[in-house]
């Protein structure tokens, strides 16, 4: 198993240029939800993900999965992937939709450009950059899917940003029996792999600064500190039911 790991990690390692490549398109491929204020009026006929649920359908298929639309219209489907042996399944899922680009933005938000080895864009850190890695990690992993033991549950949803509870994504694959006995959410925060995370407690509040992911320390990547807000422990992802403002 040691020399397995050994050569999945080299072949993660040598497909770095094609992960790039990879997601430079997948950031340049809109998929801004239109919905952060009124989630409600969400609709699962309007292809607001569309483009990137077809670039990773597709992505699935060259690598030699069988990727599946899952959805309630084709207009607005969930991708998902399985393959692996029958036993306990290990689910990884992240979401299509991005929050629209920031104001005050310094870069082109769906340029995708790399400046100092970062490559910056509405989506990239949350979380099309985890998509990413999901999509490479299954495509080096292929090749030794008869020595796993179990099955990996790719799930690549629509319809998160806004309360994280739409019932047309996550909530609509479980409901259709896509389960696991674990899952892994590479959602951004403190680099470290936990086992709980905040829960939502949404109202609106006007601050101005730096903007920040909630997940990550306010003030990081040394901008010019303005009032900077970070809703969660300041710490990320440590414990759900922590709350502050900073
Ligand atoms: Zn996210």
């Amino acid at each position: 198993m040691e020399r397995i790991k050994k050569k999945v990690l080299e072949k993660i390692e040598k497909s770095k240029t094609e992960q790039i490549k990879f997601l430079k398109r997948l950031v340049s491929t809109r998929s801004v939800n239109p919905y952060m204020k009124d989630p409600a009026k969400s609709s699962p006929r309007e292809p607001v993900e569309l483009k990137a649920a077809e670039l990773i359908f597709n992505k699935l298929k060259e690598i030699g999965l069988s990727p599946k639309f899952e959805g309630l219209s084709p207009l607005r489907p969930n991708v998902v992937c399985q393959f692996g042996k029958k036993g306990k399944t290990l689910i990884f899922n992240g979401h299509l939709d991005t929050v629209p680009p920031a104001q005050g933005c310094r870069v082109k938000p769906f340029s995708a450009v790399i400046k100092a080895g970062k490559l910056y864009g509405v989506g990239s850190l949350d979380m099309k950059a985890s998509l990413c890695c999901y999509l490479f990690m299954a495509k080096a992993l292929l090749p030794y899917k008869n020595h796993l033991k179990g099955k990996i549950s790719l799930q690549f949803v629509i319809d998160e940003e806004p309360l994280a509870a739409s019932p047309f994504g996550t909530k609509y694959l479980l409901e259709r029996g896509y389960l696991g006995d674990a899952a892994i959410i590479g959602e951004p925060g403190s680099h470290k792999i936990t086992i709980g995370n905040k829960g939502g407690y949404r109202f609106e509040l006007e601050v101005f600064g730096s903007p920040v992911h909630t997940g990550r320390l306010a003030g990081m990547g040394g901008e010019k500190r303005g009032l900077e807000c970070d809703i969660g422990n300041g710490k990320s992802n440590q414990g759900p039911g922590e709350f502050s403002l900073s």
